[in-house]
């Protein structure tokens, strides 16, 4: 498994990521289960506070194992603040991960109950790094909010960026995607757990303050086999679907996770 060519297949998937990345063995990787009876709250957890500006939505890009929607970053148009966080993070991207089949999906699951899918949207602490890049290796370096999906009724709120996917079927498509706040994809509690993890994926830095909301919004059958629809193989190549994308959870390793609420 060459470092380019990690994925979620049995001979390049979250089992191997250890033989190139053997962080993926340390003791603060993401994704995790959150045990509710195990968590503490904590009456010192501010809540969230989003502010995205919809004029920072980019592009849409088919990354192979998985799409992203990026934001322009270069100023502080879009940021999280608040929570368990002391400084303000800046909007890079969403992205999501799901499963072959309803069953599963989410890679953080809540007293073992996976869920269908999971949104994830990336912030890089602006307050001390100059970059995404120069973040994402730091201690205290990224912020990722983490919604689980819940197969129910048809979300509207997807509607644009599932729209969207036809123009980046293939690996490597990118097609302009503008004018989108993600926080209309947020649930209306903005109750949270947070701990500190990792990126779920290499390179598995161990740089992310997750805070995962406490409630789920919902996706429906259909608008998921669309996600499943994306192919991970470049156009003209025999066409094989993003089945699956999430890695499972990983051990806590003493780590404390805490609830807001
Ligand atoms: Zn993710």
């Amino acid at each position: 498994m060459a470092s380019s060519n990690w994925g979620y297949d049995d001979k390049n998937g979250p089992e191997q990521w250890g033989k190139l990345y053997p962080i993926a063995n340390g003791n603060k990787q993401s994704p995790i289960d959150i045990k509710t009876s195990e968590t503490k709250h904590d009456s010192s957890l501010k809540p969230i506070s989003v502010s995205y500006d919809p004029a920072t939505a980019k592009e849409i890009i088919n990354v192979g194992h998985s799409f992203h929607v990026n934001y322009e970053d270069n100023d502080n148009r879009s940021v999280l603040k608040g929570g368990p966080l002391s400084e303000s993070y800046r909007l890079s991207q969403f992205h999501f991960h799901w499963g072959s089949t309803n069953d599963y999906g989410s890679e953080h699951t809540v007293d073992g109950v996976k869920y269908s899918a999971e949104l994830h949207l990336v912030h890089w602490n602006s307050a001390k790094y100059s970059s995404f890049a120069e973040a994402v290796p730091q201690a205290d370096g990224l912020a990722i909010i983490g919604v689980l999906m819940k197969i129910d009724q048809a979300n509207p709120r997807l509607q644009k960026v599932l729209d969207a996917l036809k123009a980046v079927k293939t690996k490597n498509k990118r097609a302009p995607f503008t004018n989108f706040d993600p926080s209309t994809l947020l649930p209306s509690s903005l109750d949270y757990w947070t701990y500190s993890g990792s990126l779920t994926h290499p390179p598995l830095y161990e740089s992310v303050t997750w805070i995962i909301c406490k409630d789920p919004i919902s996706i429906s059958p259909e608008q998921l086999a669309q996600f499943r629809s994306l192919l991970s193989t470049v156009e003209g190549d025999k066409a094989v679907p993003i089945q699956h994308n999430n890695r499972p959870p990983q051990p806590l390793n003493g780590r404390i996770v805490r609830a807001s609420f």
